[in-house]
């Protein structure tokens, strides 16, 4: 530990602190202090700054639902529902994973494990079954429900991790409609094997018009996340008068393409250069 050096009495106080949070029976990790992950992951666990802003996001959605079912002129998805919606019965969309549902343990795992993000621990993680609601979420989808909207889950969770998907959110309470497949996972059909939603959103307008999406990430409301920073940037200001309209977002410092942004969404890099290349991003005060 750090502290180690320079204050031994505090060390063993902070030793005992640890020990003393650690429930009974969770693996003795060493605590691994430099992650990156540990503020956001903490941000959204803990703070009721994140409680606050995800509540706040889902009361404007309550909001905004209204308008979106209304005026049947308006699509949340004009890249894949160009035109004749106008008659379509309304659906909206929202993506699941910190968006719907809240995997901060997972990150929180990383944290303690020093890990980074795997498939080989995110499968049973999924498979655990025990991702919470995000805040504000339920409610929003159940006032959706009793208005008429139809639902749809799109995510990227994959198509074998549907069934640990599905029993998730019923435990949670949230509404499914069985009447057809609401929840669309990624690779559930060849045309769905991206990681691109476009093919999936295009599924849904094919018989709803899209009035609403609900999402964290970028890529939960247009096809062209994957871009540089100032294509992503051009990319979110051409769209303006979608944010906080039509498009609701939820945030999550944890993950998401804005940090795979800076190194050109290149994961097959070595750590220490997108690291690197993140750490170069910034826009840096030149100092006193
Ligand atoms: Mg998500």
């Amino acid at each position: 530990m750090r502290h180690a050096i320079r204050t031994g009495g505090l060390t063993i106080l902070v030793a005992a602190a640890i020990q003393a949070a650690t429930p009974q029976g969770a693996a003795a990790f060493e605590p691994k202090m430099e992650s990156d992950l540990l503020n956001p992951t903490l941000w959204t666990q803990s703070s009721v700054e994140f409680k606050a802003n995800s509540l706040a996001m889902y009361k404007l959605a309550g909001i905004m639902l209204d308008e979106a079912v209304a005026d049947t002129s308006w699509t949340a998805a004009p890249a894949e529902q160009a035109s004749g919606f106008e008659g379509k019965p309304p659906a909206i969309i929202l993506d699941v994973d910190e968006t719907v549902l809240d995997n901060s343990a997972y990150e929180a795992w990383l944290v303690r494990a020093g890990e980074s993000y795997s498939s080989k621990t995110w499968v049973p993680f999924v498979r655990s079954e025990t991702s919470l609601p995000v805040p504000g979420s339920l409610e929003f989808i159940k006032l959706a429900v009793d208005k008429g909207v139809k639902v749809f889950y799109v995510t990227n969770r994959k198509a074998p991790q549907e069934q640990a998907t599905r029993n998730n959110l019923k435990a949670l309470g949230y509404p499914i409609d069985e009447s057809e497949d609401t929840v669309l996972m990624r690779g559930e059909s060849e045309a769905w094997a991206s990681s691109k939603k476009g093919t999936r959103r295009a599924h849904i307008a094919e018989t709803y018009r899209i009035a609403m999406i609900v999402g964290d990430n970028f890529g939960d409301f247009v096809d062209g996340y994957k871009g540089s920073l100032a294509e992503r940037q051009a990319l979110m200001t051409k769209h303006l008068d979608m944010w906080g309209s039509r498009w609701i977002v939820i945030a999550n410092p944890m993950y998401g393409s804005w940090e795979s942004a800076p190194f050109d969404h290149d994961w097959k890099l070595p750590s220490e250069q997108r690291r690197q290349l993140k750490y170069d991003a910034m826009a840096v005060w030149a100092g006193p």
